[in-house]
């Protein structure tokens, strides 16, 4: 089968052995695959991962390797940690699964991804995408719950006031998770264009170089940046809470003293549960600004030219 892979150099290969479900596991014939930014971090030797990459996806369950057959033929998007769920480990004990330390994690760690055209995942990390939802807007389901995982971990009461710092495509996509909620949203970045989406989705907005020097309850970090990251800080208010949403890489200096004398919380935020995520593409919302461009598998490697160019939005790559 086609695949892209990264073996110290990223390429498409053609001949990339079919998987086999093991017990458990479903055969998943992919239609659509996004390019997060990580796997352009693994491209540059992010977790040390070598393999299928990919992580987000759209496909159709052709075999399924379990006596429960219900999801066979269905539409699915699927979770991308795969838990040990033993009966002696904390986390799966827990139902914190996406913490088991003995985890694997699609296109990311000991275990191929999604940018093939068959990919094998755990049943229970399979849900079935709603019929009113494209191919295309169901690839992002992955990145949308990684924004509403920031609502299972603090409560956005009515009246918080709330800044998202970023108007990348991860950005924009917690910008939609955080809609949900009674919160006041305000969103900076550094694209006129982009800050319009959120815009759209009834925040107040602000070029980075016009921002009020006004302090916030939660400020989210989204740009992955460590600049980004400063300026979160100094705009969260005493006994507020900064979450970080991008792993940033350390290549500048931070001070922390505002952290300490503000008593600010700094909370790290991973991946989401795909139900709220679903449930919100259900309702018919229009993600299709976030995606840049689709491109057939044989246009793979452009597809990731694209994709690393600065300021692209979600590029897909379509199978089939
Ligand atoms: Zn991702
Ligand atoms: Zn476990």
């Amino acid at each position: 089968m086609k695949a892209i892979v990264f073996n110290e150099v990223l390429q498409l290969s053609l001949d990339e052995p079919r998987p086999i479900p093991p017990r458990g596991e479903a055969l998943v014939r992919v239609l659509m695959a996004g390019i997060c930014n990580t796997d352009i971090e693994i491209t540059r030797g992010y977790m040390g991962y070598r393999g299928i990459l990919g992580h987000e996806f759209t496909g159709i369950v052709e075999e399924i390797n379990d006596n429960n057959q219900s999801l066979l033929g269905k539409r699915v998007v699927g979770e991308i940690n795969c838990a040990c769920n033993r009966d002696d480990c904390e986390y799966c004990r827990q139902h914190l699964g996406r913490h088991c330390q003995n985890r694997t994690t699609l296109g990311i760690f000991n275990r191929n991804g999604c940018m093939a055209e068959y990919l094998t995942l755990p049943i229970v990390n399979l849900l079935e995408v709603p019929a009113s939802v494209s191919n295309e807007i169901a690839t992002l389901t992955e990145p949308l719950a990684a924004g509403f995982e920031i609502l299972e971990q603090i409560r956005l009461l009515p009246g918080k006031e709330v800044l998202i710092v970023g108007d990348g495509k991860l950005g924009l996509l917690i910008n939609h998770a955080l809609s949900t909620t009674a919160a006041r949203i305000t969103h900076v970045g550094k694209h006129a264009d982009k800050l319009k989406i959120a815009e759209n989705n009834g925040s107040e907005t602000y070029l980075l170089h016009q921002m009020p020097p006004k302090l916030y309850d939660i400020v989210v970090e989204a740009t992955g940046s460590m600049t980004g990251f400063q300026f979160s800080i100094s705009h969260t208010k005493p006994r507020g809470t900064v979450v970080l949403k991008s792993t940033i890489a350390a290549d500048q200096k931070i001070d922390l003293a505002p952290v300490v004398v503000n008593e600010i919380s700094i909370i790290g935020s991973r991946c989401g549960l795909f139900k709220p995520a679903l449930d919100y593409l259900k309702t018919g919302v229009d993600l299709s600004p976030i995606i840049q461009a689709v491109y057939p598998i044989d246009q793979g490697m452009e597809a990731f030219e694209a994709a690393r160019t600065k300021g692209t939005m979600k590029v897909i790559i379509r199978f089939s």
